[in-house]
């Protein structure tokens, strides 16, 4: 049995709606009027309220800061013509949030319970999302630890807060990836399935090195040999390759399990589309470039959405792909996705929670 979750509402008094410009959003710059917080406490979650965005008081000690006990999610909301509200699969966000929960030796919180929060702030603030194509709200949970305690050992209380921002596309232009072969974002054993806060922090330098390259996104390989693709900046790796969808295998853990991909392969398997997931192997996917084989190339994220790669850099070579707008397979994934998401074709699978 599902409990309805007691939410304790405080509304803004000066809401910032009326000035926002919804043709101009940054990505993750602009917040929406409130946000949600719960606190973890004497072993179990408490005070869920929505209040006024706005800044919170802590102790400069907390271990969220200090030895990274935090992470995130990432999910979006859809406004549809008719001006109903959809959230796409937050069930799977759920889960996730309490393997990353799990692997941080952090509490988890019910996937109802999960799920319900973000209904709820979605609802309150359903006015900030926008109606424009191709724009969405993005919807930020995070929990992290709150003892203000320097020692370095598993907090025991914690904070859940959920953000939200009115968004417009993320990339705007065919991405220029990097294969990087020097650095490791994520090693078996180690905490790559989990979107923990310190995996986003060590990817920053050797993101930054590529972008001083010129490349817009790196494209992360093992961590023992560089031999194998596993993902791409914070998207999933896919490639049609030989007339097959291709995906890294996320069985070593070192990689995200993204929602998107999963809708991606899905699709594919409705259409008959073949689907393998398994180690990929840069060589193949190189050689797929120089021969032709690799017919199309797309990150797979949240807030990336469908990002197509249109050109591959390794070890000083540059390899060139098609014309994202004559690829077959990534422009139907994204007709499709965008008829599902904003209402306009049938939900076959029931991805969209209806707020
Ligand atoms: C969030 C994320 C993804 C994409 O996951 P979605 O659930 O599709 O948003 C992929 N890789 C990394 C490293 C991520 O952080």
């Amino acid at each position: 049995m599902t409990e309805t979750l007691d939410i304790k509402i405080t509304k803004t008094t000066t809401s910032r709606l009326a000035q926002t410009d919804f043709t101009d959003l940054p990505f993750g710059k602009i917040f929406s009027d409130h946000m949600l917080v719960a606190d973890y406490a004497d072993g179990e979650w408490k005070n869920f309220e929505i209040v006024p965005y706005g800044e919170i008081g802590l102790s400069p000690a907390i271990s969220a800061l200090h030895y990274g006990q935090a992470f995130f999610e990432g999910i979006k909301a859809y406004k549809h013509a008719d001006g109903k509200v959809s959230i796409f699969r937050p069930e799977m966000n759920a889960r996730r949030f309490n393997k990353s929960a799990e692997r941080l030796c952090m509490p988890e919180l019910p996937e109802d319970i999960f799920v319900q929060s973000i209904a709820a702030l979605v609802d309150f603030d359903r006015d900030w999302i926008p109606r424009n194509a191709n724009h969405a709200l993005y919807i930020r949970p995070f929990m992290f630890a709150t003892d203000p305690f320097l020692g370095v050992a598993p907090s025991s209380t914690y904070k859940f807060m959920i953000l939200t921002c009115p968004v417009g596309p993320y990339f705007s232009k065919t991405l220029r990836v990097k294969i990087e072969t020097h650095y490791t974002r994520a090693a078996e054993g180690g905490m790559g399935f989990a979107k923990s806060a310190g995996n986003y922090g060590g990817a920053m330098l050797p993101a930054r090195k590529a972008v001083e390259e010129g490349f817009d996104q790196l494209i992360w390989t093992d961590a023992k040999e560089h031999k194998y693709v596993e993902e791409m900046g914070a998207a999933n790796a896919m490639f049609v390759l030989d007339g097959k969808l291709i995906t890294p295998s996320t069985g070593e853990n070192t990689i995200l399990k993204g929602v998107t991909c999963d809708t991606v392969m899905a699709l594919a398997r409705d259409w008959g589309f073949p689907v393998e997931q398994r180690r990929v192997t840069v060589a193949e996917i190189l050689e797929g470039a120089k021969n032709g084989k690799l017919t199309d190339a797309f990150g797979a994220g949240t807030a990336a959405t469908i990002a197509p790669v249109g050109s591959i850099g390794h070890n000083g070579e540059e390899y060139f792909l098609s014309d994202p707008k004559t690829r077959e397979f990534s422009q139907k994934v994204l007709k499709t996705l965008d008829g599902i998401r904003y209402g306009n074709a049938p939900d076959t699978h029931g991805w969209n929670y209806m707020v």
